[in-house]
């Protein structure tokens, strides 16, 4: 990943992608206080553009302030910032990471004297869970970690450390044959997945989890909401119990990498008739025409580079 050409934004400039790099005793890398942004940028009918920009850059800087971190750019810059890496490096659809970061100049769990760090880094990146996830659907495992409870770490940060639980949950998963994790809350009710937000569709009705089962209040699970409505379907947040889903009709998963991927299999039960249900083949639809431009009452979502 290190090793490539192109361009990264670091602190307000544009370095090379070999010399972007940070000391080792960077504060981040020992106690993992930091923030991060998942993002993409679609080529869609009217050229390359950011999907929901604001809402993203908005969330970086939600994030930093829960973490009590200063950002010291405002959120036009580090707009601007993402817009200039997806250009500098002629991307015509990528993935985009902005990251904020507490520096080298000392060590000790207080962070205080150190300065805070800005990077966005882009590159190509197709579907997260596989384009065959997207169709076909993925299988999912119940993980025996349990997701953040809402007083540890502060579910509503993208936090960098929030994700070891991440990791340990799609090693688990993977490892043990299965595509992700979902993790239940410190209560047993469904949260979300190693890195995506998950709905469950009964009777024809969406269900998803409350922010208070510590899922993240992604982006993605946002225009979720807008495309139901569009549709007519009635969309419900609710506590979800693991049972609920194993007896779905239908089930995905939402995220900025993952987009929308339907869940065929949990825990070795399939859900529904174990494919891509047609409820999600209609949310997907409406999902990939507003990033990719093709739907202008969400016009405004889409910043042109
Ligand atoms: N939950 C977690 C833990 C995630 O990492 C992500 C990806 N950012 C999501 C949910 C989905 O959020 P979004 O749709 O904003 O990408």
């Amino acid at each position: 990943m290190h090793d490539r050409d192109g361009k990264i934004w670091m602190d307000g400039e544009l370095v090379d992608w070999r010399d972007a790099k940070i000391h080792v005793l960077t504060h981040t890398l020992h106690y993992g206080c930091g923030a991060f942004e998942g993002v993409r940028a679609y080529n869609t009918v009217n050229g390359t553009a950011i999907f929901r920009l604001r809402e993203h850059t908005e969330r970086l800087f939600n994030s930093a302030k829960i973490l009590r971190m200063k950002i010291p750019f405002s959120v036009e810059q580090i707009e601007q910032a993402q817009c200039e890496v997806v250009r500098t490096n002629n991307l015509e659809s990528c993935y985009l990471r902005p990251l904020v970061w507490i520096g080298s100049e000392k060590l000790g769990v207080s962070p205080k004297g150190n300065q805070i760090h800005v990077m966005v880094a882009a590159w190509p990146w197709g579907a997260y869970l596989g384009e065959e996830g997207l169709k076909r659907g993925i299988r999912v495992k119940t993980s025996s970690y349990t997701r953040h409870h809402v007083n540890i770490t502060m579910t509503q940060a993208k936090a960098v450390s929030n994700y070891s639980n991440s990791i340990l949950a799609n090693m688990e998963a993977t490892e043990d044959g299965y595509d992700e994790a979902l993790l239940l809350d410190s209560a047993g009710f469904v949260s979300e997945g190693a890195g995506e937000n998950i709905f469950v569709i009964k009777n024809g009705v969406v269900y998803t989890p409350d922010l208070s089962a510590g899922a993240l209040n992604g982006i993605t699970r946002n225009t979720i909401f807008a495309i139901c409505q569009d549709l007519g379907l009635k969309l419900v947040e609710k506590r979800i119990t693991r049972d609920e889903v194993y007896i779905a009709d239908e089930a995905f998963f939402t995220g900025t990498a993952a987009e929308v991927t339907p869940i065929r299999e949990l825990d070795r039960i399939e859900i529904g008739r174990g494919y891509r249900g047609p409820i999600t083949e209609k949310i997907q639809a409406a999902f990939f025409d507003i990033v990719n431009g093709r739907n202008a009452k969400y016009g405004e979502w889409l910043t042109k580079v």
